[in-house]
Order: C-alpha cells, then sequence, then structure tokens
C-alpha cells in the first residue's frame, strides 16, 4: 500500500483507472498534462481540444455550470462510421441492395441537432424518423432530398396521414409504416381521396427478443407490430384494392441497446422468413428496415452486459447483410435496400455533461476512546469490544456483531435506556468498525455478498451542481450507467472514493453505481477537493437523457455550447443556448412571475410600513426577488 503511493501517478494511470480509451471510441482520451481530450473527428485525426479549454470558452459566455457540450464533429463522424460500414460489407459480400439510414426524432429532437443530422448525413441520404405528428413536422421541415427516407411509425390519425401523403406527393420518400390492422382502412380512405399510391410497410411483430431493460419493445408482448395473422389479414385487405404494389418495407424493432449480437441476428432471421413470404404472396417490397437497437458500449467492457455491446459498427454491419445474403440468396429472392433507424449510436457520443463539484461530505468517523466512561451501557462495552477486537480473519462475524449491537442500541434509545451520548459513541463506533472492514475486505479477490458495496457505504459525498432527473433521467430510471470523471487534475492521484449527490432534495438524487469492467462500481475514485475548481464530465449522453429530462424541484434545462472544431483545431461556436430561467420554469408550471412580484412588492410594502423591516431591507429584497427570476435554476457562485 505504501509502495504504492510512493509511485508516480500520470495521466496513463487515470487513462486506465477510468477506462476512457474502452469506452471513449477514440473520441475521448487524456493528455500528459491530465486532462480530458476529445479528439472529435475519431481516432484517426488528430485534431484534439481539451475539455478544459472548451470549460474557459463557457466562463467567456458567462455560461454557468452544469453546461451540456455539443460537438457537430462527432455527429458527423457517427453517420459516418454507420454509412461506411454498410457500404464496406455491401461490397465485400457483393450484396446486391444499397444502405439507406435514418435518424429516429425521438432520440434527440433538439431542433439544431436534427438539422445537423439532415446537413451531415447529406452524402449519404441521411433520413429521418417519425414517430408521431408533431415528429413528422419537424422532419418535413429539414427533410428534401428525394432519395432519402422519411419513415412514419406510431399511433397515425388522418392528419399524421394525410401530412405523410402530402410530403409522398411532393417528392419524398415518405413511407407509412402499419403498425396496428385498424391502420390500413383509414390509410386507403385518404389515398384514395388524395389521389395518390401510398408508400407503405408493415411492422412485424417478431418472436425474437432482444435482453436487457428494453425486452418489452420487441417480442410477442410488444406493443406495436403485427402477427402473421394480422399481416395476412392486411396483405389479402391489400390484394382486394389492387395494392399489393403499395406495400415495399417490411419493419421491425426490438428494441434498444441491444447487447448481443446473436439477438441482432437471430431477429433478423426471422424478419427475412417473413420478407421472403411477403414476396411470395405478390407484393412489392423492396425495403427491409432493421429499426434501432444498434448499442452503445457505455463501459467500455464490449460485452453481452446491458450498458455494454459485443459488437462492434462494422460487426453489426457485415452481420446484417451476411443473414440477408444467405436467407434471401436461399429463397431466390432480389436482395433489398437496407434501412436501420440507428438512435443511440449515432446520438450518444456527441454530447457531454460538465458539472462541477459544490461542497464535500467526507466519510470520516469522529475518533473513539480508548476507554468508554465507568457506566456505559454493557451493548456499548460489547460494541467496544468488536472494534478492538477486530482482525482480518474475524471480518464477517465482527460486521454482523457490528450490526447486530448497533441496532439494540438503537432500540435501547428508543425506550429511553441509553442517553443520546451514548447512542452517538455507539454510531460513531460503528463507523469506526466498517471503515476498517472496508479497508480490510479492499481488493480481496472473494468478499462475501453482505460485505460487496461496504465501499459505497464509507465513501464520501461530492455534491454536484447537476440534476440527475434533468440530465441523467436514464441513471435512475432504467439504471443505465454512464461513463463520469473528472476532467482535469489526471496527472495526480485520486485519493478518494465517493458517491455523487446532485442539488436536488430528492435521495434518488444521487449516482452510487458507476462502470466497471467486470461489474458495477458503487464508489468513484475522485481527488481531494480543496474547494478551488474541480470539473466532473458525464459522458455518452447525447441519446435519450434531453428528451425524457424532468423538472425535478424546478431544476430546468442547462446552458447548452453546441460546437464544431475546425480543420486547425479552432473551436467555432455553432449554438449557445441559454439555460432555463426561474420565471420561464415557473411559467411552464403555470405560474405567473409578475404578478408573483408585484404580489411580493406589495407584500414588502406593507411590512415596511408596519415598520418590521426598513427602506433599505426592501429594496434589497425586491431585487434579490426579482434576479432570483431571472436566473439560472442551478447553483450560481
Ligand atoms: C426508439 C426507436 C428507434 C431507435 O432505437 P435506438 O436503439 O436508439 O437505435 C428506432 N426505431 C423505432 C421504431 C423506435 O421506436
Amino acid at each position: 500500500m505504501r509502495q504504492n503511493t510512493l509511485t508516480r501517478w500520470t495521466a496513463e494511470n487515470s487513462a486506465e483507472l477510468y477506462g476512457i480509451r474502452n469506452w471513449g471510441s477514440g473520441y475521448f482520451d487524456v493528455s500528459p498534462g491530465g486532462e480530458v481530450i476529445v479528439r472529435p473527428n475519431g481516432p484517426r485525426s488528430d485534431i484534439e481540444v481539451s475539455l478544459m479549454h472548451l470549460i474557459d470558452e463557457c466562463h467567456a459566455r458567462e455560461l454557468n455550470m452544469p453546461v451540456l457540450l455539443r460537438f457537430s464533429n462527432i455527429l458527423a463522424s457517427r453517420i459516418e462510421e454507420i454509412n461506411e460500414s454498410f457500404r464496406r460489407a455491401i461490397r465485400d459480400a457483393g450484396y446486391q441492395g444499397e444502405y439507406r439510414g435514418v435518424f429516429p426524432i425521438k432520440v434527440n429532437q433538439q431542433c439544431e441537432i436534427v438539422q445537423d443530422i439532415v446537413e451531415l448525413g447529406r452524402t449519404y441520404h441521411y433520413g429521418l424518423e417519425a414517430g408521431s405528428k408533431a415528429e413528422l413536422i419537424a422532419a418535413l421541415s429539414f427533410m428534401k432530398d428525394p432519395d432519402a427516407f422519411v419513415i412514419c411509425n406510431g399511433y397515425k390519425d388522418e392528419e399524421f396521414i394525410d401530412m405523410a401523403l402530402q410530403a409522398l406527393k411532393m417528392g419524398l420518400r415518405t413511407v407509412l409504416v402499419i403498425e396496428m390492422p385498424s391502420e390500413l382502412d383509414r390509410v386507403i380512405e385518404r389515398a384514395e381521396l388524395m389521389k395518390i399510391r401510398p408508400l407503405l410497410g408493415i411492422r412485424a411483430k417478431l418472436s425474437s427478443r432482444a435482453g436487457g431493460h428494453w425486452d418489452s419493445s420487441g417480442g410477442d408482448r410488444g406493443k406495436f407490430g403485427l402477427d402473421a395473422s394480422q399481416i395476412i389479414e392486411l396483405v389479402d385487405g391489400l390484394r382486394r384494392h389492387n395494392m399489393l404494389d403499395c406495400l415495399q418495407m417490411l419493419h421491425y424493432h426490438l428494441g434498444s441497446q441491444v447487447s448481443d449480437i446473436r439477438k441482432v441476428r437471430t431477429a433478423l432471421q426471422e424478419a427475412c422468413r417473413f420478407y421472403v413470404e411477403l414476396v411470395r404472396e405478390g407484393a412489392a417490397m423492396g425495403i427491409m428496415n432493421l429499426g434501432g437497437g444498434l448499442a452503445v458500449d457505455y463501459d467500455g467492457s464490449h460485452t453481452n452486459f446491458a450498458c455494454s455491446t459485443n459488437y462492434t459498427t462494422s460487426e453489426y454491419a457485415s452481420d446484417v447483410v451476411e443473414v440477408l445474403m444467405n436467407t434471401l440468396n436461399e429463397a431466390g429472392v432480389k436482395h433489398p435496400t437496407i434501412v436501420s433507424e440507428s438512435g443511440r449510436a449515432v446520438a450518444a457520443h456527441h454530447t457531454v455533461l460538465l458539472f462541477n463539484v459544490l461542497h464535500v461530505r467526507r466519510f470520516e468517523p469522529l475518533d473513539v476512546p480508548g476507554k468508554l466512561s465507568a457506566n456505559s451501557s454493557e451493548m456499548l462495552e460489547n460494541m467496544m469490544e468488536v472494534c478492538n477486537s477486530l482482525s482480518p480473519r474475524n471480518v464477517q462475524e465482527a460486521y454482523h456483531d457490528a450490526v447486530y449491537y448497533r441496532d439494540e442500541l438503537r432500540g435501547l434509545f428508543l425506550h429511553g435506556g441509553i442517553s443520546m451520548r451514548e447512542r452517538a459513541m455507539a454510531e460513531t463506533l460503528f463507523w469506526r468498525i466498517i471503515g476498517r472492514l472496508a479497508t480490510m475486505t479492499k481488493g480481496r479477490k472473494y468478499i462475501p455478498d453482505e460485505l460487496e458495496g461496504l465501499d459505497a457505504a464509507i465513501a464520501d459525498v461530492y455534491y454536484g451542481n447537476f440534476s440527475v432527473f434533468q440530465s441523467l433521467p436514464d441513471f435512475w430510471a432504467i439504471d443505465q450507467l454512464f461513463p463520469i470523471m473528472p476532467i482535469h487534475r489526471l496527472n495526480q492521484r485520486p485519493t478518494r472514493n465517493a458517491v455523487l449527490a446532485d442539488i436536488t432534495c430528492d435521495s434518488d438524487g444521487k449516482i452510487d453505481r458507476f462502470i466497471d469492467l467486470h461489474d458495477v462500481k458503487h464508489a468513484l475514485p475522485l481527488h481531494e477537493w480543496d474547494g478551488s475548481d474541480y470539473y466532473l464530465g458525464a459522458f455518452l449522453v447525447g441519446a435519450y437523457q434531453e428528451t425524457i429530462g424532468d423538472m425535478h424541484n424546478l431544476l430546468g434545462n442547462t446552458n447548452v455550447l453546441h460546437v464544431r472544431i475546425d480543420a486547425k483545431g479552432h473551436i467555432d461556436v455553432v449554438r449557445q443556448i441559454a439555460g432555463d430561467r426561474v420565471d420561464e420554469i415557473l411559467k411552464y408550471m403555470e405560474y405567473d412571475p409578475e404578478a408573483m412580484t408585484e404580489g411580493m412588492k406589495t407584500r414588502l410594502d406593507k411590512s415596511a410600513r408596519a415598520g418590521l423591516i426598513t427602506a433599505r431591507d426592501k429594496t434589497q429584497f425586491l431585487r434579490a426577488y426579482r434576479e432570483g427570476m431571472k436566473g439560472y435554476t442551478y447553483f450560481e457562485k
């Protein structure tokens, strides 16, 4: 241990400790100077920018923490990676169709992101997927490319259908995907009325399952999609209307973050069988839509663990092409255009949440006296004995005893049997024991289950200027892990172990599970905090988090700095968006900030007249109230 602390700690040690090269996909790394750098064009480019440099940029622009950083370059690089992977796979296998990706808007609906994706994906004829009327309206405002797809999923009312048909008339490849049997009649009716042949797809309900958090979106219990008999009904319906030529796409969606490549293959195999049968029924077909599911390796372990994935984008593409070739060649069916609706894999990497540490509560049990005072309770004496006789050979027994005596002593306190001082001594002794147990078991290969997570129990609490509910909702809702680490001081040894608490008042507003190559870590190694600026980053947060985030404790949207790094490594700010102000959040909740300020003024006048406050107090308070209304909802200096 001692020797270990004497060896020099370098940025390399930090890179390994935080696993940044495992999950960073070449976009993030540590500089020899000990700062996290972004390589916005990916691993093959030598353009690098330090995140601390971007923090300076935020300060210069008066953007307070927390700030969401967005990198257009990374978005472009992800789109390129997916498209080039498919291009190579198609070329290498001699596949006869092409690939056309679409971005599902629900993954990140922010205007400048959707706009960026359409622009950056232009060379690949990259399209958009809309799952609602509002998303279709958003999609249509950007889509101009007649060779890119606009895919309409989700519940569709008459207006939604009309808008899609109108877009098709205007020359956009707008596909209406039938998700429920009842939709077909409506589509046929509207299309006849508008005198247009619709471009149709059907969403198949496969029996293959994805596994993981999102399992129920695929499989028999999925809320969308048609089973075999409903598909037959639909085909017969189309045949009766002489519309089999309109049915061109088979669509399925297994769910998000499909970690295991075997699940990807099995589902596609099943989908291919549906595809072949539809061709045999006489449908035009020509397009196979794999939906989303392309996974992101959040923990960098390259496994089929829920927060990881055991395949790369390029393996995904070549496996998809291989399965399609094998099954369709066997059936003698022409190779379709491959469409995928990858959202997470496109958007996750390009966004980083930066926040500062506001306060630290260290785990430091008070000193224990050598001897208890004469007439102490017997239980307390027993607890003392446990503390004194602790050894590496009796850790489990000592743990049981400590918990037992603590509970007994709490019981005694409850019934007036011991004083508050004795209770305080009991707690001190207990934490002293737990602290020593944690040190003794640290690094052991085998730790009894009940002693797992002791490191979290004795971790410091680092209070971060952010809200889990607003910025990392999936951590709270579905146990999704994100890589989190300091973005500077990385050539200093992190000597503390910590859990992170946010600034909401909710006991769930904390992060106490962290990525690990083998399991989940319960505490994050961090640097000693001396009150000066200390910045952490939560990475790979560009997919779903902004969309799902909520306003717990009226903490609103964060500040955003959207940048593009040019060929010389200079920072171009594409857009700077101020986070929600207090009055904006209040209005959203139907408050009336002006009336509130007026009301406050009246009350202050009254208090001043009654002599409770001075005229100066009144002015000061009113100014603070007004400024508060216009302020950022997060902690400001
Ligand atoms: C959510 C969704 C997607 C995106 O899935 P990712 O796993 O993020 O790629 C694609 N298609 C449909 C129909 C969806 O509902």
